[in-house]
């Protein structure tokens, strides 16, 4: 298996079938990337540190990486919806205020208040459609595990 390390990248073969592969390093704050040979299904990742290593990823502290990263985006996608259905008042000194509509304030504050079963099907969906974002990285896991 031949590996050759760059400041951000790593190419190597396949260990399994000689495939030429390649694997993005990711910065320390997001700690892991894995790639997997198309051609056999061999798994590689890195961590960190950048070396190179043979397998899926296992553990638990890369599994809530993981979700962590999808609920940062989750969050982050929520907050630019609020954003958006807020009014806008600008207070003359570069800050703006947003001031959420009360009707929005009585819709979510029921919601807050429901329990996930007692939710409408469309309410229910659109939680199931944010799940939908996280299943892939639990069902690679629960394969490992
Ligand atoms: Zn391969």
């Amino acid at each position: 298996m031949n590996i050759t390390y760059t400041p951000d990248s790593v190419s190597f073969t396949c260990a399994n079938c000689g495939k030429e592969l390649h694997l993005r390093k990711r910065s320390p704050e997001t700690e892991i990337s894995g790639t997997f040979c198309p051609q056999c299904d061999e798994h590689y990742y890195t961590r960190w540190d950048g070396i190179l290593h043979r397998g899926k990823i296992v553990s638990e502290q890369d599994l809530i990486e993981q979700l962590a990263d999808k609920e940062h985006a989750r969050w982050a996608k929520w907050m630019l919806y609020l954003f958006s259905k807020c009014d806008v008042y600008d207070d003359g000194d570069g800050y703006e205020q947003y001031v959420i509509p009360r009707e929005l304030v009585t819709r979510w504050k029921r919601q807050v208040e429901t329990p996930y079963a007692d939710l409408s099907e469309q309410e229910k969906q659109s939680d199931r459609d944010e799940v939908v974002h996280i299943l892939p990285i639990i069902q690679a896991y629960r394969q490992e595990g």
